[in-house]
């Protein structure tokens, strides 16, 4: 008895709900045996809001709506057994039908929470996988479920509408589960037992309408699983790691994974494959339930298809955003330079204007390092390019990240004269008095960028070797007299 108490309580939980269900399915169907039911579930909606009460999760508002849904459903089957046990009533509708068909959206909407904590804003891509998931699982019910079930009743538009919402309850909860699952964090052992709560109420659920509709009544062992899912909701509230279920799922929001592919691919096929199955059974096949379900499914496809694409191509663009610039400062980087260069001697080229380089090299600035620091180094090069983007502004020179401290700026059209009052006035905005030499050559016409780069940092060593703080302008070269 000692060693029972130390167990943790979802454990115990665990514990008594197994005993409790084997002796509901050792009593034979009745009255007993449903009371022993509806003990469970009541249990289960009592340990969902223990559990929200005992590990007070940050957003406890899902696992109250859960313990709300799931005495809905207790109460449903309490109901059940009172109206068709004790006072042994015919009629559907009746009492129970209530408690269960409220406990459906309830328990949706908890699980909808739970999946809007995990993964807040927008979820496009999780809201057409789940309809992917319930459009392909409605179908499938819709013909082997739903119809024989409605063929049975009598001409009554309420019986034809509770007995609807059955179905459809679970087609929603369905797609709630996937919805969690996708956002989740899967590391939290709640996860797992409420995915299997979940997966078990459906199943049961299922069962019990196949049962129904067939007037296959020997439910009894169905109730094994509708209890399976009592105790793993319970256990699922009661287990320490639910305050963690909600986290964000570790994989990134939109990685399409194998696995989710696999699913949503066997979810697109169940309306092709219901037909064939009816087909192979030799039952009359539901035409037009198979043309709205193959059509719809085929356009949420198409939506899912152009969401990657789209997702895509932000990451293309992302990507070559990367690729082009210097992380620290936001300017060009070197790659996205020479290309730039080489973009501009052709214009040059073409337009026969003149094409100028400067190379911009701070003055030791190894010394800055060494005494202010290299994170202040850092927010000098920041600072420094800062200043100079808003100088250049409208001036139409580009300039970019060399290397180090080193950066380089391209002009077409100016010619050496206003490329090195520019330098000038770039001079006059650097942060921390720091200064700068430069070294300027102007196009040929006929060199390569390469040639011409080396002979600007040919000039920026003469402005070095004169004393630095200066430009320098390289003379044209030899062959261009
Ligand atoms: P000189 O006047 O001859 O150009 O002297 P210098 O010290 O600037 O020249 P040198 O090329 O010897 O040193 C460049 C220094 O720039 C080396 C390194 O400490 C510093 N540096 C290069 N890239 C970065 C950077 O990204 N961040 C910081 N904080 N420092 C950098
Ligand atoms: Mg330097
Ligand atoms: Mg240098």
């Amino acid at each position: 008895m000692d060693s029972l108490r130390r167990l943790p309580p979802w454990q115990l939980f665990t514990a008594c709900g197994a005993v409790v269900a084997a002796v509901c399915l050792l009593t034979p169907a009745g009255l007993l045996h449903d009371a022993v039911f509806s003990s469970i579930s009541l249990a289960a909606a009592a340990a969902t809001a223990a559990g929200a009460r005992l590990h007070r999760p940050q957003r406890a508002s899902a696992w109250w709506l859960l313990a709300a849904g799931l005495l809905a459903w207790a109460l449903g089957d309490v109901g059940y057994a009172v109206c068709y046990d004790w006072l042994g009533w015919e009629a559907f509708p009746s009492v129970p039908d209530v408690f269960y068909v409220l406990a459906y959206p309830l328990i949706a909407a908890a699980m909808l929470r739970m999946a809007r904590q995990a993964r807040p804003g927008s979820d496009r891509e999780g809201v057409i996988d789940a309809s992917i998931l319930a459009v392909g699982f409605g179908m499938l019910s819709w013909t082997f479920l739903v119809r024989p079930a409605l063929a049975e009743l009598p001409e009554d538009l309420l019986a034809g509408l509770v007995a609807l919402a059955y179905p459809v309850g679970d087609v929603v909860v369905l797609a709630m589960l996937v919805r969690v699952s996708a956002a989740a964090g899967h590391g939290s052992r709640a996860f797992w037992l409420l995915c299997g709560a979940a997966t078990s109420m459906l199943l049961a659920d299922a069962l019990w309408q196949y049962a129904d509709a067939y007037q296959d009544f020997d439910a009894t062992w169905i109730d094994a699983v509708f209890a399976l899912s009592y105790v793993l909701w319970g256990a699922a509230a009661l287990h320490p790691s639910m305050r963690r279920l909600s986290d964000p799922s570790p994989t990134s929001r939109h990685e399409f994974t194998t696995l989710r592919l696999v699913v949503l691919t066997a979810a697109s096929l169940l309306a092709p494959g219901t037909l064939g199955l009816q087909l192979a059974l030799g039952q009359q096949p539901q035409g037009w339930a198979v043309v709205i379900s193959s059509s719809v499914l085929f356009l949420l496809v198409v939506a899912r298809m152009s969401a990657l694409l789209r997702r895509l191509r932000e990451q293309t663009a992302l990507l070559g955003d990367l690729a082009r610039t210097d992380p620290l400062t936001g300017l060009l980087n070197r790659r996205s330079a020479d290309s730039a260069l080489e973009r501009l001697r052709e214009q040059a080229q073409r337009e026969g204007t003149p094409l100028v380089v400067a190379l911009i090299d701070l003055d030791r600035f190894k010394a800055f390092n060494d005494s202010r620091g290299h994170p202040a180094g850092d927010r000098l090069l920041v600072g420094a390019a800062t200043a100079w983007v808003a100088a250049l502004e409208g001036s139409g020179v580009q300039l970019a990240r060399w290397g180090g401290e080193e950066f380089l700026a391209v002009s077409v059209g100016l010619g050496t004269g206003r490329v090195e009052e520019l330098l000038a006035g770039l001079r006059r905005v650097v942060p921390e008095g720091q200064t700068f030499s430069a070294g300027v050559a102007r196009w040929d016409g006929r060199e390569e960028s390469g040639r011409l780069v080396a002979r600007a940092d040919e000039a920026l060593y003469a402005a070095k070797a004169a004393g630095r703080d200066r430009t320098c302008t390289a003379g044209a070269p030899e062959h261009a007299a």
